[in-house]
């Protein structure tokens, strides 16, 4: 996932070092040797990240970082502050200024790489927020309840009681933080049930065992329970292959082992408000566009809150320079499968084909019923090769296992797809966006039944 970074740092090697890193990793990089710069650079064009060295002028740095988060256009901007940080108070400075991590000096390449990773993808998370927030207000519905400063559960997993109590004692003065202390060694099983909003993992058993860690974050992304909660990792500061490795499964902070009490409390305060953003994303989809914007049948957004949100998606990628696929997808000789079992099996075919298209999609993508047998997918920040390879996941997840019906009869389907591309640039030809992109889809998908059905076939435009 490429991002365009800015680096604010007054000293030329370090500017060019991460530069060098940075492009290797095919980030696009802008360096800048000052505050003002920078500034002037944001206002230009906002930044995917930005890196900022607050070694030199502290108080100007955090400044300029409070003032990005102060500003909603800026807001969502991830912003890693790097510095010595010799006094744990000024990592815990950094963090109040709004940076969402500080990085000591010398910078470690693989954490830095496997924060930027994670931070763009928790960005990409608000931003699709934002983007339904819109749509709802378009389309006349009230704003979403901002859903922020509720009370919240930790619940820290340590082997060890000492932790568990340190833990309590953090989060003490949290008068809206309730802490649950779980037991938990590595190698055996995890609780049954941990409604927790925040998982405060004791990471320094697993020195060790790295494996073991790893298994554990999997298994939290897997269990229904916790797949949603934030995972912050405590961890020795000198694991930074585990480090990085954990951030890259799923863990949304680190911490390490000898930070202070305000550090811990401080991350996992971001933490908790960022995953209650997230969680009432999934409630916007689930409950809150309601009848007028969804399907009956299938649960699914109808054409009414497609095409709008479309748009804006679409322009959403015009001005960060990335490409947006849009597919149609549609139910090969679906006329046949009504006639041949009866329209009610046809209606559970409709639903058992959302659900796989569902599990399928991220949350990310906009996933829509547009018409009988007819749906659409559009996946933000793609390409080419990307939009190839999910369509014909898309395709296989339809074709691979027949579906069973309640009455236990199996019906093998098939869908065709149709992929389009927006360009790199907002193309004179296409300003039209939305319609051109649908309309280009769909003649990749005549194209797609006419090649035989159940295959993807690329828009040519
Ligand atoms: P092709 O492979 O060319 O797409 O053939 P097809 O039979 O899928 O396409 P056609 O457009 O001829 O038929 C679509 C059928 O979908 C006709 C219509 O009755 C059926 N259909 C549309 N909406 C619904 C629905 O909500 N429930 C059911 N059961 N059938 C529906
Ligand atoms: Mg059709
Ligand atoms: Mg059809």
């Amino acid at each position: 996932m490429p991002g365009d970074i800015l680096i604010v740092d007054n000293v030329a090697t370090n500017r060019i070092v991460l530069k060098v890193k940075l492009l290797a990793a095919q980030h696009r990089v802008r360096p800048c040797e000052s505050i003002e710069t920078a500034r002037a650079e944001i206002r230009q064009a906002p930044p995917d990240l930005v890196i900022l060295d607050v070694t030199s002028d502290t108080a100007a740095a955090l400044e300029f970082c409070q003032g990005l988060k102060d500003d909603p256009d800026t807001a969502l901007i991830p912003v890693i502050a790097t510095g010595g940080f010799l006094d744990p108070e000024d990592r815990v400075r950094a963090l109040r200024a709004g940076a969402d991590d500080v990085l000591g000096r010398p910078l470690n390449d693989q954490i830095l790489q496997a924060r930027i990773r994670s931070l763009l993808r928790a960005r990409d998370a608000h931003r699709e927020l934002r983007l339904r927030e819109d749509t709802r207000r378009a389309l006349g519905f009230a704003e979403a309840q901002a859903g922020f400063g509720h009370s919240a559960t930790v619940v820290a997993l340590s082997p060890s009681a000492r932790f568990l109590r340190c833990a309590e004692k953090k989060f003490a003065g949290c008068p809206n933080i309730r802490l649950q202390g779980e037991r938990f060694a590595t190698g055996s099983g995890l609780p049954d049930r941990m409604a927790g909003d925040l998982l405060l993992i004791d990471g320094r058993d697993f020195a060790m065992r790295e494996a073991e860690l790893y298994r554990l974050l999997s298994e939290l992304r897997s269990r229904t329970d916790t797949r949603h909660a934030a995972v912050l990792v405590v961890l020795p500061a000198d694991m930074t292959n585990v480090q990085a490795m954990a951030l890259d499964l799923g863990a949304n902070d680190l911490v390490m082992a000898d930070a202070s009490a305000q550090e811990v409390v401080l991350r996992a305060k971001n933490l908790i408000a960022d995953k209650q953003r997230a969680d009432q994303l999934r409630d916007t989809v689930q409950t809150g566009l309601q009848a007028a914007v969804t399907d009956p049948l299938t649960g699914l957004f109808n054409r009414r809150y497609a095409l709008p949100h479309l748009e804006k998606m679409v322009d959403r990628a015009f001005e960060s320079g990335r490409q947006i696929a849009v597919m149609v997808l549609d139910i090969d000789h679906f006329k046949t499968i009504n006639d041949t079992y009866g329209h009610a099996a046809g209606d559970e075919i409709l639903q058992q084909v959302a659900g796989r298209l569902r599990e399928n999609v991220r949350a990310v993508d906009l996933l829509a019923r547009i018409g009988g047998e007819e749906f659409l997918v559009a996946i933000p920040e793609s390409d080419t090769d990307h939009a190839r390879n999910a369509a014909q996941r898309l395709c296989q997840t339809i074709s691979g296992a027949p579906f069973r019906l309640d009455n236990g009869q199996l019906i093998n389907v098939t869908m065709s797809i149709g992929v389009s591309l927006s360009g790199p640039d907002p193309d004179p030809v296409i300003t039209e966006g939305t319609d051109h992109l649908v309309r280009a889809a769909d003649l990749a998908l005549y194209a797609a039944k006419g090649s035989g059905r159940n295959t993807v076939s690329l828009s040519a435009a």
